[in-house]
């Protein structure tokens, strides 16, 4: 479906939360399309889950309106009930009902329907969905971190919300089982046609499960987008940093897109329309640094990590700078070994110095 003729979903509209006297959220403004899946992306405290909590309608609104399908479901002067909401919520800890079996604590979610065959129709829909075939019967402690999850999951979805809330639901589980489990829920989600929004500081769970992110800071969006132009074309340093790495190299403007800095001289194919000896800061990512056996700017190597296919190197300049950079694995140094280096960006990412 092209994006032109999809409808929002969601519509949060320069909504403020307090706790007590203290602006929490400020003038926060976005929109969600029908089956995108958006994420919330910050540090710890920026106000990710008060967002959360209300949309889901557990926060009272200071300013602002939020729209679910075109409906008024939360203003000032109005706050429609959590279970009034078309919304399903996924927490970090689970929350399933010990007591319960996998199939019960699904059915939980359809506690409206009366009709027992549909009932079981849609657990078993869901029990399949979520990779659960043969655990029907058995209780939330048999499980493992990851597949309680999915049974979080599968409740949530179970009354087949407008949208689903998943709060860092990933958390508690180990960086493997992440990886894999963000891409298993984005293929369902997809699979089904359910539009989310979900709340991490974690950039790589983000870029691996979202279409939208909007990066957020002191309850402001810094930046709305798709994980490649929130990568390529940070609007400010916060979200550059925030964004994959990357080092800060002190420059001055030369030219619209030329700037002399420690680096050399650094050309780009974006024009900035500073004046010539402007002082900048140019965003370095460890890909844009590459080795040049004889180059006439050299580095020398004071940190290394192996990963397989490629190896982080940290370099010390002459200066004392260190960057990050990434090198074919084949590209074997030594720390302590001096090497020759070149910048090679299409693009160069910098900001004016106040
Ligand atoms: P995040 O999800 O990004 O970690 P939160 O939305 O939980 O951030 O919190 C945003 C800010 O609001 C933080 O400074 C936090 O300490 C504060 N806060 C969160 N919940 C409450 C509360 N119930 N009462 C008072 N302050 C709160």
């Amino acid at each position: 479906m092209s994006a032109s003729i999809r409808s929002n979903v969601l519509e949060v509209t320069n909504i403020q939360c307090n706790y007590e006297d203290t602006v929490v959220i400020k003038d926060l403004t976005f929109r969600l399309l029908k089956g995108d899946i958006a994420c919330l992306l910050g540090p710890s405290g920026c106000g990710k889950s008060t967002i959360l909590r209300s949309i889901a309608g557990f926060e009272q609104l200071v300013s602002g309106s939020i729209k679910l399908n075109e409906e008024l479901i939360a203003s000032p002067k109005k706050c429609l009930a959590p279970e009034k909401r078309k919304i399903g919520m996924v927490f970090q800890d689970y929350a399933l009902f010990p007591h319960l079996t996998i199939s019960q604590n699904i059915a939980f979610g359809l506690s409206k329907v009366r009709d027992k065959a549909k009932i079981e129709a849609q657990v078993a829909k869901l029990i399949k969905l979520v990779d659960l075939d043969g655990y029907q019967l058995s209780y939330p402690h048999e499980l493992s971190g990851g597949q309680q999850q999915r049974v979080a999951l599968a409740r949530a979805l179970a009354p087949e919300p407008d949208l689903l809330l998943l709060d860092e639901p990933f958390s508690n589980l180990d960086a493997e089982l992440r990886n894999r489990l963000s891409i298993d829920v984005r293929n369902i989600l997809k699979t089904l046609g359910i539009s989310a929004i979900l709340v991490t500081h974690d950039q790589k769970e983000a870029f691996a499960m979202c279409d939208q992110i909007g990066v957020i800071d002191q309850g402001k969006v810094q930046q709305w987008g798709k994980p490649y132009e929130l990568y390529h074309e940070p609007v400010n340093p916060f979200v550059a940093r925030f964004i994959g790495q990357g080092t800060f190299i002190e420059g001055i403007t030369l030219t619209p897109d030329t700037f002399s800095s420690e680096l050399g001289i650094l050309q780009g194919n974006r024009a900035y329309n500073w004046q010539e000896e402007t002082k900048v800061e140019i965003l370095i990512r460890p890909d844009d640094v590459v080795y040049q056996p004889g180059a006439n700017l050299s580095a020398t190597v004071s940190g290394k990590v192996f990963a397989g296919t490629a190896t982080r190197y940290q370099l010390r300049l002459d200066s004392g700078t260190l960057i990050d950079t990434i090198f074919p694995s084949h590209q074997d140094f030594l720390i302590g070994e001096s090497i020759g280096i070149a910048v090679d960006a299409e693009h160069l990412i910098a900001y004016k110095i106040a």
